[in-house]
């Protein structure tokens, strides 16, 4: 590869020695035409390739960064509990101290919906975990999820989702046995009527809806008012439970997440959180009642575990990151984002690029579409071919977006003033470059 950049050299490298090149599909840049960036170190608002070039970053390690990369606390957290050793697989008070803060954050008028959690290492096994303990409470087997939604890589949950899914025009996955899809009874998402009809046809077989609690797997499309309470409300009606998926918007869009700012109170049954939580490390949870949550062994019949359950590195990252999120870093958060969110818009209002930008709290995401769009249908039907121009004008002038229309763009506490001025400049090049 004469002439190659050192980030192709890297990228033919690894696509030597792993699929695609990547650990996790949409790393590979396959829907915005370039070629992956290698990061070698990651600071505040900041990331670094293998060139030494540094990139503002908009993608916030897919959520956790949220205090921005390598938090001198977080960081310190980490080494002093590396120093203590790496993992033991037994208990330990870390394990109880963040169990306990998790339970108290996640709170609404000062009513807890957890009493109990459970520590896992990713946003998948925390919903998997859920659905088991759903099927194990009602006895029965059927799931509700909606199109365009992301809840990870389980068999059961790959039908119509969102985020790499998405990216990759994948209706969903191979090697998914029709038995288990057949499990999974997907629903347009915002649409009362036809989650109604689903129950009143199966109603007595679907042991739980699972819903992204304001979705951003598929760009933002936040959820119709009152629409989460309209689904407690009908899941409950027919003996159903409610998974709240707070992996992507746990602790990111307020103190506790969506479940503490939808405009319209509703009761979740098991909610499951990632991302924030671990600070950086492969950190999630689920949490619920007392009384469903029991049912997990070692107490009740639905069994789950793990060997790095609880690992005293991610659990020191998790603690560090959620009490060094205070009402100070939310306010700095909320206002970048509004300021890159609005500077967007009219960027593209200028270029005279036909979008729109919506927002879930402080995610927000471009839609190439007249219309806001509400499920995945309309979200498909966007111009999503302006995302790879405007993608790539944004990485030439030095800021790292997600690499993926469908994706949600994350802002972090460590993103001031001059940060965001800078990717404020970028925006009219790249709007122009979308209008093309
Ligand atoms: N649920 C939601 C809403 C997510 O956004 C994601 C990941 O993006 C997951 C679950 C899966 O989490 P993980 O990638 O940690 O397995």
């Amino acid at each position: 590869m004469t002439g190659a950049s050192t980030n192709e050299r890297e990228f033919a490298r690894a696509r030597a020695a792993m699929p695609g090149g990547v650990n996790s599909p949409v790393r590979a840049f396959g829907s915005v035409g370039t070629t992956p960036r290698f990061f070698v170190s990651a600071s505040g608002p900041r990331v670094t390739d293998v060139e030494g070039r540094e990139y503002i970053d908009l993608v916030g390690s897919w959520g956790p960064a949220i205090l921005g990369h390598a938090h001198p606390a977080v960081v310190r957290a980490v080494q002093d509990a590396a120093a203590h050793g790496l993992g033991f697989g037994a208990s330990t008070p870390g394990e109880t101290e963040l169990a306990e803060l998790i339970v108290s954050r996640v709170s609404r008028d000062g009513a807890h919906p957890l009493e109990r959690v459970r520590l896992v290492s990713t946003g998948t096994e925390a919903t998997m975990t859920a659905i088991r303990l759903a099927r194990g409470a009602t006895g029965r087997d059927l799931i509700v999820k909606f199109a365009g939604h992301y809840h990870g890589h389980s068999d059961g949950l790959l039908a119509e989702a969102g985020s790499g899914v998405a990216t990759l025009a994948m209706p969903g996955s191979a090697g998914v046995p029709a038995p288990i899809a057949a499990q999974t009874l997907v629903v347009p998402y915002n649409d009362l009527d036809a989650l109604r009809e689903v129950f009143a046809a199966r109603g007595d077989d679907i042991a739980a809806i699972i819903v992204e609690a304001a979705p951003a797997n598929m760009g933002i499309v936040p959820p119709a008012h009152g629409f989460n309470a309209a689904v407690a409300d009908l899941a409950h009606e027919h003996g159903a439970l409610l998974i709240l998926d707070e992996v992507l918007t746990g602790f990111r869009v307020g103190p506790a997440g969506w479940y503490g700012v939808d405009p319209v109170p509703f009761s979740a049954d098991l909610i499951t959180f990632g991302k924030v939580v671990g600070g950086g490390l492969p950190l999630a949870a689920l949490g619920g009642s007392a009384a469903l949550m029991e049912l997990l062994a070692p107490l009740g019949p639905v069994y789950q575990a793990g060997t790095l359950s609880g690992n005293p590195l991610a659990v020191a990252a998790g603690r560090a990151t959620l009490e060094n999120l205070d009402a100070a870093a939310y306010a700095r958060i909320d206002a970048a984002a509004e300021r890159i969110a609005d500077a967007a818009a009219s960027a593209l209002e200028v270029a005279g690029v036909t979008h729109v930008v919506q927002r879930a709290g402080n995610l927000f995401s471009i839609q190439f579409a007249a219309e806001a769009p509400t499920d995945y249908e309309t979200v498909k039907a966007q111009e999503a071919f302006r995302y790879p121009p405007f993608f790539r004008a944004m990485l030439d002038q030095g800021v790292s977006l997600p690499p993926s229309v469908f994706e949600a763009w994350f802002v972090s506490a460590a993103h001031d003033d001059e940060t965001v001025d800078r990717v404020v400049a970028a925006l009219p090049a790249a709007a122009r470059a979308a209008a093309e």
